[in-house]
């Protein structure tokens, strides 16, 4: 599955200004209720772009949107020039079968606000399961790229553990390194953090800076102020299933031009 080197530069030559992640006038109900208006989006490679907004705006779900964990009923999203689910053959539409769908979704890690690890593995286990199983490439090597990766994360001594020994901060570190076990091109973050007791949290964001200072494009949806504002590139604030404001963080977060925007703002102040 994997690409050779060599076409990942050509592709990367040749579409210099295509975003990572190309989001137009997506829509998405779940039964009669629309919770996203028409969300146009583009994130950039190397970007980390925060998602803010208040409970119920429909952050969750856009992001679920951008890895195919929803359909949506309209719109299009293109991640890193693929067309999420479909192939456009002779001017039509056409779905991809779930094989497809899922190649596609390898590309795409994602962290949620609960971790999910598997309780019966070792954290080892848990970040060689998916590279050896799904992606069927070599237990030594992928385990050597694995200790690597938990070292990066802060948890080299921690291998042999079980999910249950750790705390929660180690776990959603833990979830994060088995994510970049599969060298993801993006990054989808749900408020990793909210399940966290307070102390827990700074160890993950810490984990989370130091990705995006490596280059990784993220999206986060995160409730996190100082981290939006100090890690984000660009924030978004969405409210009622549109994006109602977007900018630099020190536009969006200090001097918010929309009257929703400095109502939820305030609020968290
Ligand atoms: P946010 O992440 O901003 O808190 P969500 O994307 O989780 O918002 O939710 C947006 C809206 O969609 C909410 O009203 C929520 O109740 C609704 N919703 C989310 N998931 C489902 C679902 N699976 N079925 C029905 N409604 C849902």
């Amino acid at each position: 599955m994997s690409t050779a080197a060599g076409d990942d530069n050509a592709d990367t030559a040749g579409e210099a200004a295509m975003p990572l992640v190309h989001a137009v006038n997506v829509h998405k109900s779940f039964g009669s209720v629309e919770v996203l208006k028409g969300i146009d989006v583009d994130v950039h490679a190397g970007e980390v772009v925060c998602l803010l907004g208040p409970s119920g705006s429909g952050k969750t779900t856009f992001l679920r949107c951008i890895n195919q964990l929803e359909d949506i009923q309209a719109g299009r999203i293109w991640v890193d020039g693929d067309l999420a689910g479909y192939r456009e053959k002779g001017g039509r539409l056409h779905r991809l079968t779930d094989t497809e769908i899922a190649a596609q979704r390898r590309g795409i890690g994602m962290v949620f606000q609960r971790f999910n690890l598997f309780p019966h593995m070792t954290v080892l286990q848990n970040v060689v399961e998916g590279p050896t199983l799904v992606q069927g490439r070599a237990k030594k090597e992928v385990t050597a790229e694995a200790e690597e990766l938990l070292r990066r994360v802060g948890l080299a001594d921690m291998s042999g553990r079980y999910p249950s020994q750790l705390s929660g901060g180690q776990q959603q570190r833990v979830a994060i390194a088995r994510a970049l076990a599969m060298q993801p091109k993006l990054m989808l973050f749900d408020e990793p953090t909210s399940a966290l007791d307070p102390e827990l949290v700074g160890e993950v964001l810490g984990v989370m800076r130091d990705l995006a200072d490596q280059g990784m494009t993220m999206i986060v949806v995160t409730h996190e102020m100082a981290f939006a504002r100090d890690v984000a590139d660009r924030v978004i604030f969405m409210d009622g299933g549109v994006v109602v404001e977007e900018g630099p963080p020190s536009s969006v977060i200090n001097e918010p031009q929309h009257e929703r925007t400095q109502a939820f703002l305030s609020r968290l102040r």
